[in-house]
């Protein structure tokens, strides 16, 4: 950032920014740029382009810079400015949790889209695997009568989901619960629908992971084990003794993991059915079981 003539304008930052962090093979480096500048400054994104020709003080352009070098050793733009817009909200991120990805999204439209249903009670709704709490707290706000609850083996994912969820608008209809997968609940029918996007992927892969998040973000959300389906196996093994009959499972998979997931599923007699909901790039993202609505008797 020197040897250039006149003042570092916004607009002046920005580009040069933008090629810097093109010669690093930084993913989106307008945006990136963007982000971190409005972050430094402390204004919205559309106010550099109102402000374009702003000069930025010696301060603004020291703590900018610092910025560019995090970014440059590929520390994720959201752990940066320590939030991700998610849905409908903006939620806080740090280290130790995962980052909300917009792929997941299609697990909060899927799940909105069982809830809408509707029933006769308030609907209970767990959350397995809560990490920043953005799909529970998005389910919590969409609206207020459905009963949340969301578990965690990381107190650090259950510190930052619980401050998202004390944001504006608050959801004063959620709770949260430490432990593994279904450890803290007793074995019985009470949750109309249970939601996870669990750590799914090859133990192996991480390595081949971008360094972004195989360098920064945590191993316990995304290590599903020597063939990425362990957690997947364990909660599908186990979501019948906690569902409704009719109730509903909503699992986030890898997409390339249908046939893993349907052989699980043919293990699992209490399920009546299953689905496969593709992302918005049409892969294979959410799988979605119902429970059976009676135990068939045999006759
Ligand atoms: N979708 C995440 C990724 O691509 C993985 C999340 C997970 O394992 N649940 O890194």
């Amino acid at each position: 950032m020197a040897g250039d003539q006149g003042p570092w304008t916004i607009k002046k930052i920005l580009d040069w920014t933008d090629t810097y962090f093109k010669s690093h093979d930084i993913d989106s480096p307008r945006l990136a740029a963007e982000i971190l500048l409005s972050h430094c400054l402390d204004v919205r994104r559309l106010d550099l382009y109102l402000q374009h020709d702003r000069p930025l003080n010696p301060d603004e352009l020291a703590s900018f810079r610092e910025l560019i070098k995090r970014r440059i050793s590929r520390e994720p733009v959201a752990y940066i400015t320590g939030s991700k817009g998610f849905w409908e909200s903006d939620f806080k991120v740090a280290p130790g949790v995962l980052i909300p990805r917009p792929d997941t999204e299609v697990l909060v439209e899927a799940a909105l889209k069982v809830l809408a249903k509707g029933g006769d009670k308030p609907l209970r709704v767990l959350e397995l695997g809560v990490g920043s709490g953005a799909v529970i707290v998005s389910l919590a706000r969409s609206n207020p009568e459905f009963r949340c609850v969301a578990c965690d083996l990381s107190l650090t994912a259950l510190g930052v989901a619980s401050s998202n969820a004390a944001m504006e608008p608050p959801c004063p209809n959620l709770s949260f619960v430490a432990g593994s997968w279904f450890t803290p609940f007793r074995p019985k029918a009470q949750f109309d629908l249970i939601v996870s996007n669990p750590p799914y992927i090859p133990t192996r892969d991480i390595e081949t992971l971008q360094p972004e998040i195989n360098r920064y973000e945590p191993l316990l959300a995304l290590d599903g084990g020597p063939d990425g389906l362990d957690c997947i196996r364990t909660i599908m093994a186990e979501a019948c003794d906690y569902l409704v009959p009719g109730g509903t499972l909503l699992l986030e998979t890898g997409s390339d993991q249908r046939e893993g997931v349907d052989g699980i599923f043919k293990n699992c007699r209490e399920f009546a059915s299953i689905e496969f909901i593709d992302d918005y790039a049409g892969l294979h993202r959410v799988v979605k079981l119902e429970k059976k609505i009676a135990n068939s008797k045999p006759l």
